[in-house]
């Protein structure tokens, strides 16, 4: 008795021991070997319903794609236990009673190893594939350990269900329920599911397409096993067993190429995009048929984005018309490519100009010749308009008043309000940029673009357009007020207006939109971009080859597809347009300026303005001169004679357009000349030289020099100047002339003096070189 109680206790001892020391050599093994739960799956892309779009294929070329749990259904998940492992939720891993029912079996039959594997060492097999030995059992059971150790059951199965093959490339349910059924994995049917369960058996051969026949056959044997342990209602059996088998292998999705490409750079399995796919396809369409029209006019490519301006969300992206199409370099991204914007910024600089109450719709800007330290702008039709106001220089994207604006602004204050709103290369470029960067100098996306444009549609806030779902919309940033949208959202949406397309009927069905064409130089880039409460669209045609075309402008090739595009997605919709804020007031103003009416204006207009910002200076176009009785002399205060002479109201017209009025022959009232006796000496007003430039430097060809010009702008009353050259005296000339010298070699002074003695001087440097 004794004996049999110390035996029993030494046992017990030895079973104990035995026990401590697995767990520890299973520690022990578990720190030397971890897990390789490391498995590369198939980017997937998917539009905002969660349906695949578009799919990679892993670097050992497999299609494998990673089923999220609630793609799991309850269905799917009952077939797979009862079929794979009944007891899979209650054994750890490993099954001890199969396990050892096969070891016996395969002692007595001789056979090799087989059967008794859990869905947990499936998995274990799975992520390493052996050769079927005890050795390699013995490392599947231990992986196994690990991984019910490590992940939870549901976790397990998704990894079973993910890693399992299917024939061919095909790994993972998601993957062989997309390519043989066309559909997610939670809308398979028992029959489909049960169907797919047995390929992993056989891979070889029961191939889905090829052997349909012995797949049923093999599919009702299963069905009918279930319909005994009643796992299913008959109703169900019945319907499961009646169901044919037509599927073969498909293909997998490849709708936004440009797009998935380039999130695919940014990593994981599966990229949810806010794409909506019916829309998408639908303006694919709409630029394959455009481009089409295009490549008669050598015209190639293509790009469009669309921004849901509720939501912030891109819905719609084409990088291309054709990304299979290799001869045009189809796989290049248009819409992430930096191109020139041509016309395209001028709206938002307006817009920051009226917030700095430098402009209002109705201001008055002089388009004319001007020179910026040698930079001297031209318009698209190298014409000068005198006169414009805003709006007009905006609707007929004139550049000498954007060039004007943006010198009176500050480019910095615009560079600042484009980092903004993410324009990474003009950040990079900011210190290069100049005043021409308004008018395209500067290097711009089409996903920025639609981004800036989308401003306009949001009352002047930048909310970072999403291309992800679940993407934190981003706090809004303010970058121009509510009323200097409102202003500019009035002018961009007019119908009559210069850059309307050529050939586009009517537009009654359309609609209203505000847009903004751009041409870019050497006509490489077209642009139109628009918007309305619903959408921002942006359209890019050119050529990636950045071959221009005569054809090429932002008005005839771009607008039009523009057009096209609010017509499909936006068609019929509701025509609320954005509403004028309550920062936003109205006030007459003397329509020659732009400014509040002064004494003598006449013409009135109303006008949009925003209190206490814009300009409140009244006009003094008009004003009253003392002049003789003949008209022909003016006095000021300190030359009025006593008597015989009388007030009359005369227009100030600038220096700048006298030389415009005087060089387009164009009459104007001039004020006469000043009093020749008058004693005061004029401190202001002397001569401004506009050529030379002062301060530059000027180039001329040694064998062939060429004579540089000497030009200014005077004041209204001055009728000669006299030019000096190192203080030698050079020319007398009419005050508007244009003279020309051929310069020595170095530092030159040049000096201009007025008729009434004020003088200017200004400094170049000449240098002669062989070109
Ligand atoms: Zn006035
Ligand atoms: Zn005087």
């Amino acid at each position: 008795m004794k004996f049999i109680f110390s035996h029993t206790r030494r046992l017990l001892k030895l079973l104990g021991f035995s026990i401590i020391s697995l767990i520890l050599l299973f520690f022990l093994l578990n720190w030397i070997f971890p897990l390789p739960d490391q498995i590369e799956y198939s980017t997937i892309i998917t539009d905002n319903k969660g349906d695949v779009i578009h799919a990679f294929l892993t670097r050992d070329q497999q299609w494998r794609m990673k089923t999220e749990l609630n793609e799991i259904s309850p269905l799917l998940r009952k077939t797979i236990i009862a079929k794979e492992d009944k007891y899979f939720y209650y054994h750890p891993g490993v099954n001890p009673f199969s396990l050892g029912k096969a070891f016996l079996r395969n002692i007595f039959y001789g056979r090799r190893l087989s059967g008794a594997s859990t869905i947990t060492m499936q998995v274990a097999r799975a992520m390493e594939p052996k050769r079927r030995t005890y050795w390699n059992k013995l490392v599947e059971i231990f992986r196994s350990i690990q991984l019910e150790r490590k992940f939870s059951k549901d976790e397990i199965l998704q990894l079973y269900l993910n890693l399992v093959p299917y024939g061919g490339n095909i790994e993972g349910v998601k993957s062989a329920s997309l390519l043989y059924f066309k559909k997610g994995p939670d809308h398979l049917s028992l029959a489909e599911i049960t169907a797919l369960a047995i390929i992993p058996n056989r891979p070889s051969s029961l191939v889905i397409g090829k052997n349909n026949d012995k797949i049923v056959e093999e599919r009702n044997k299963w069905l009918k096993k279930f319909s005994h342990e009643k796992l299913f209602t008959e109703k169900e059996i019945q319907d499961a067993l009646s169901e044919s088998l037509t599927a073969s292998r498909g293909t997998v999705p490849n709708f936004v190429p440009h797009l998935a490409y380039k999130l695919k750079k940014q990593g994981g399995d599966i990229i949810k995009t806010n794409i909506e796919l019916n829309t998408q396809m639908k303006i694919e369409k709409l630029v394959a048929d455009h481009s089409k029209e295009l490549r008669l006019k050598n015209i190639h490519n293509a790009a469009v984005m669309v921004i849901d301006n509720t939501t912030h969300k891109i819905i719609a992206y084409i990088g291309s018309s054709d990304f299979r199409d290799t001869i045009d370099a189809g796989q290049v991204n248009g819409a992430a490519a930096i191109r020139q914007p041509g016309s395209t910024l001028k709206p938002l600089l307006y817009g920051l100009c009226i917030d700095k109450g430098l402009l209002t719709p109705k201001r008055v800007i002089t388009d004319v010749e001007v020179n910026y330290q040698g930079y001297a702008p031209e318009n698209y039709d190298k014409k000068f308009n005198g006169y414009v106001t805003m709006e007009y220089a905006l609707e007929h994207s004139l550049n000498i008043p954007a060039v004007k604006s943006l010198h009176a602004l500050g480019k910095d204050n615009l560079i600042q309000k484009l980092s903004t709103c993410n324009f990474k290369q003009i950040r990079k470029d900011q210190i290069k940029l100049g005043l021409s960067m308004i008018l395209g100098g500067c290097g711009t996306t089409l996903e920025e673009m639609t981004g800036l444009y989308s401003v306009f549609a949001n009352e002047g806030n930048y909310i970072q357009p999403a291309y992800l779902q679940f993407e934190h919309p981003g706090i809004p940033k303010r970058i121009i007020s509510p009323a200097a949208t409102f202003m500019i959202n009035e002018i961009l949406s007019k119908i009559n207006r210069p850059d309307f397309p050529l050939n586009w009927g009517s537009t009654v069905h359309m609609p209203r939109i505000a847009w903004k064409t751009g041409t870019s130089y050497g006509r490489r880039d077209a642009w139109s971009i628009g918007y309305n409460r619903h959408y921002t669209v942006g359209v890019w045609v050119g050529n990636f080859s950045a071959t221009g075309v005569p054809e090429l402008s932002g008005a005839n090739v771009a607008t039009p597809l523009l057009f096209k595009i609010f017509n499909t997605i936006d068609y019929d919709a509701d025509e609320e347009w954005f509403r004028q804020p309550e920062d936003c007031g109205l006030r007459i103003v003397c329509s020659e300026t732009g400014l509040p009416p002064g004494d003598y204006c006449n013409n009135r207009v109303t006008d949009y303005f925003i209190p206490m910002v814009s300009s409140a200076k009244k006009c003094d176009n008009m004003q009253e001169i003392m002049v003789s009785a003949d008209e022909k002399i003016s006095y000021c205060k300190t030359c009025m004679p006593e008597n015989g002479y009388k007030k009359k109201i005369y227009k100030i017209i600038s220096p700048e357009m006298q030389r415009y009025f005087e060089e387009n022959g164009i009459a104007y009232q001039k004020i006469p000349v000043h009093n020749p006796a008058c004693e005061k000496v004029f401190k202001e007003g002397a001569p401004l030289v506009i050529s030379p430039s002062n301060g530059n430097e000027y180039l001329i060809n040694k064998n062939k020099p060429e004579p540089l010009q000497l030009r200014c702008n005077t004041g209204n009353d001055v009728a000669k100047v006299y030019w000096y050259i190192n203080n030698k005296f050079y020319k007398a000339a009419d005050a508007n002339s244009r003279q020309f010298f051929i310069p020595d070699e170095g530092p030159i002074k040049i000096s201009c003096t007025d008729d009434k003695g004020r003088n200017r001087d200004i400094w170049i440097k000449v240098r002669y070189v062989n070109l």
